[in-house]
């Protein structure tokens, strides 16, 4: 499994996934937005470089970490002698559970506000928007993917196999498509669809400040975050501190300027 996902392998899924999502976009739109869609595209893109090396270092991190711990027996998965098939089920709901904890602080701690707010500030949400995160919200993500791996004793393949998943689904729950609405619920029993996460880009603080979940939907019915739809002929994407055009213009200058 870890062979057929090397770091090149990821890189072609996701940018073939893009490919295919932005075309959809143009053939089935949630919203018809009036923007010039490669100068939107090219912001986001911008900020896609930082965050491909916030990744590859935790690559190394990771790597790093995952072999400490099989050496040292450190972590819960390597007191068992589980099949593969469990360590993967385990480990992947363990890193989305890690995921959820590591958004509901992003909004919820001062600072993390300050890096999770680039990617609030999307006024035309887009599978593009899926790569709108500031390098302090990498790093942030990535230090509670690491105290997950040492804790838990996570193999690499499994931290591996859950990126790919994560990186893949994150693009879907952005996409500005169209989605049958019965196929939705369906859907959503399961993981985030693109319905559940756009209400998570809201202006409206309530339903902002739910549907946290990363792939597994199941965290915000647990923790009672859950919001299950909205009108979407009312909804309205964005930060009203962030309408002014220049702000958008300087994204990563804006997340260090702390007010
Ligand atoms: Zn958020
Ligand atoms: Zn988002």
């Amino acid at each position: 499994m870890q062979g057929l996902l090397t770091d090149q392998a990821r890189l072609v899924m996701l940018m073939v996934l893009c490919g295919v999502l932005w075309a959809l976009e143009s053939i089935i739109p949630l919203y018809r937005f009036r923007y010039s869609r490669v100068r939107h595209a090219m912001t986001n893109f911008a900020l896609t470089l930082l965050l491909v090396i916030a990744n590859l270092s935790l690559s190394f991190s990771s790597a790093y970490l995952a072999g400490f711990s099989v050496r040292h027996s450190i972590g819960v998965l390597v007191l068992f002698d589980l099949p593969s098939w469990v360590q993967i089920i385990f480990g992947v709901l363990a890193l989305d559970l890690f995921a959820y904890f590591a958004h509901v602080l992003l909004h919820k701690s001062w600072l993390g506000w300050q890096f999770h707010r680039v990617h609030h500030s999307e006024n035309a949400v887009d599978v593009t928007t899926a790569f709108r995160q500031h390098p302090g919200e990498s790093v942030w993500r990535i230090l509670l993917q690491l105290a997950a791996i040492v804790v838990l004793g996570i193999p690499l393949w499994v931290v591996v196999v859950y990126l790919s998943l994560s990186g893949l689904n994150a693009q879907l729950e952005h996409a500005n498509i169209r989605l049958n609405f019965r196929v939705d619920r369906l859907l959503r029993l399961l993981v985030v669809t693109p319905n559940m996460h756009k209400v998570h880009h809201s202006r409206d603080q309530s339903e902002a400040d739910s549907n946290y979940s990363n792939i597994f939907s199941v965290w915000d019915r647990i923790f009672c975050t859950y919001t299950s739809s909205i009108d979407f002929r009312r909804l309205n994407y964005g930060l009203e501190e962030f309408d002014v055009k220049e702000r958008q213009t300087h994204l990563l200058k804006i997340a260090f300027q702390f007010f």
